[in-house]
């Protein structure tokens, strides 16, 4: 799917006045309601503008060293995709959503309705469409994860990877994904559980599988596991434990430790292959995923 297919602009609603009339314009989309015009600047949609104040706040956070850095490397996303697998904290060993969408979609997921939310640049699947906060690349819909532009019921998959801790309002945003996916629509959801504070750029908050289960009570799990297990949360606390002296000096210092670190630690996390095998790890593991399926 694309964000000019028919299929897709219909199940499109005001993020302002919730009007479900939304109509084609010259290059972007409108409200007859309210009168918003959301526009496509590079290819993607529109639906917050930079006079709201939320692409501010988040550009002012941005704003640090390292987020800085993150964002210059990420102008090459699969120099960025490497890097993150190479010299990782996390062992990423779990079900990815691409995995998921195949299971679940099989050879249909093209004319289905899959959205990433938080996508950051990562295109997961060539029929995802990607939604983000920020314009980066690869950014189909640029929204606010709290006010989805879309219809109750109308989206076949949400996906959401690392996201909700970064939205300081993540209970609005667990209720919006429950609001858009159709009775029978799957999320896919992964969380930091045991991992330190991390801002990208804040962080707000961490969910346990029991958590998830509970934010998402209108779906049946389907499964839950580690995409980053205990080992990996091992890694993850030695880096900071190691790198924290570091921060007397300078923020820019404790920044170059933390990364020092990571790269040295980083093979221990493949400790997780094995970790994997014990039933109770889920409760000890650094990132965590859910997959669930909306009840009828
Ligand atoms: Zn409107």
């Amino acid at each position: 799917m694309n964000i000019h297919a028919k299929t897709f602009t219909e199940i499109l609603s005001c993020p302002q006045c919730a009007s479900k009339n939304m109509l084609s314009a010259e290059n972007g989309m409108h409200c007859p309601t309210c009168r918003a015009l959301y526009p496509i600047k590079n290819s993607a949609l529109h639906f917050t503008s930079s006079d709201d104040g939320t692409i501010q706040r988040y550009t002012k956070e941005a704003g640090t060293f390292i987020n800085l850095l993150k964002a210059f490397i990420k102008k090459w996303p699969s120099l960025f995709v490497f890097l993150t697998y190479a010299i990782g904290n996390i062992s990423y060993l779990g079900q990815k959503p691409n995995k998921t969408i195949r299971k679940v979609f099989g050879d249909r997921s093209e004319e289905k309705i899959l959205i990433n939310i938080g996508s950051g640049i990562t295109r997961v699947h060539p029929d995802v469409i990607n939604l983000d906060i920020f314009p980066f690349k690869n950014v189909d819909i640029v929204a606010d994860a709290a006010t989805l532009p879309f219809k109750d019921n109308s989206v076949d998959m949400i996906i959401s990877e690392s996201t909700i801790e970064h939205t300081p309002n993540f209970e609005k945003v667990i209720k919006e994904m429950r609001r858009v996916v159709r009775p029978g629509g799957f999320v896919y959801i992964s969380i930091p559980f045991l991992v330190p504070f991390h801002a990208s750029p804040n962080d707000y908050t961490r969910l346990t599988h029991e958590g998830l289960k509970q934010q998402f009570y209108d779906f049946t799990p389907k499964k839950i596991g580690a995409l980053g297990g205990p080992a990996s949360a091992l890694v993850t606390l030695l880096m900071y434990f190691f790198a924290l002296p570091f921060s007397i000096i300078s923020e820019a210092m404790y920044n170059v430790a933390t990364y020092f670190f990571m790269a040295v630690l980083s093979p221990l996390r493949f400790l997780d292959l094995i970790f994997y095998l014990f039933p109770r790890s889920i409760e000890v593991s650094a990132i965590i995923y859910y997959i669930g399926e909306k009840k009828s």
